[in-house]
């Protein structure tokens, strides 16, 4: 018998860890689809992406926008009748994407989870001017005008530090998230 994990076990490891697969528990009665108040904005519906992971389509999901579309409003997971957390299955695919490095070109979700996790992983802090670039690849000239102003603004009131300061025990605190999931190595 072949010991490969099939994707739908793939992700519930990614999400749930100890707890089984729910998410095949799933009915495909498209509440969660019907409830989703970002579903215009999604290239497969809820109920179409957990179709989709229950029958093996690796590569369709991860190339779907639907996962870094969700607004985490929990809404789908209050009201799915079958008991699975959707939301933090959203979370899962996104975690299960920077993890294979495998995404849709051209969104902003994963450039932006992956400074994000560089970020945290490289300091152990958030330093929001290292996150600035993401938005100004976004939204160009734009978006760098906007980020200056507000910058500026913060380091003025002295909300904002000019570098970014590193917490203690910052290689104890590496190992943990490595542990956790093999992204971010540091630099
Ligand atoms: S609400 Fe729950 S059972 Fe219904 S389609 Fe969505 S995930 Fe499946
Ligand atoms: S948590 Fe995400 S998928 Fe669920 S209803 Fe909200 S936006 Fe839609």
């Amino acid at each position: 018998m072949s010991n490969e994990l099939s994707f739908s076990n793939e992700i519930a490891n990614v999400m749930y860890a100890t707890h089984g697969n729910p998410i095949k528990d799933c009915l495909q009665c498209g509440t969660c689809s019907g409830t989703c108040p970002a579903v215009e904005f999604m290239d497969h519906t809820p109920r179409a992406i957990i179709g989709l992971i229950n029958a093996g389509y690796r590569d369709e999901v991860l190339a779907s926008n639907t996962f870094w579309s969700c607004a985490s409003c929990y809404h789908c997971t209050v009201r799915c009748p079958a008991g699975i957390d959707i939301a933090d299955m959203m979370y899962a695919l996104k975690r299960y994407s920077m993890w294979k490095g495998q995404h849709q070109e051209g969104l902003i979700g994963p450039v932006f989870a992956q400074s994000f996790v560089k970020m945290i992983v490289d300091s152990g802090r958030s330093f929001e001017p290292l996150l600035a670039p993401t938005y100004i690849f976004k939204h160009g000239p734009r978006g760098l005008v906007q980020e200056a102003q507000t910058a500026t603004g913060l380091m003025l009131k002295g909300r904002l530090p000019l570098l970014p300061k590193k917490i203690k025990g910052l290689k104890k605190f590496q190992n943990m998230v490595r542990r956790i999931i093999p992204i971010g190595e540091p630099s």
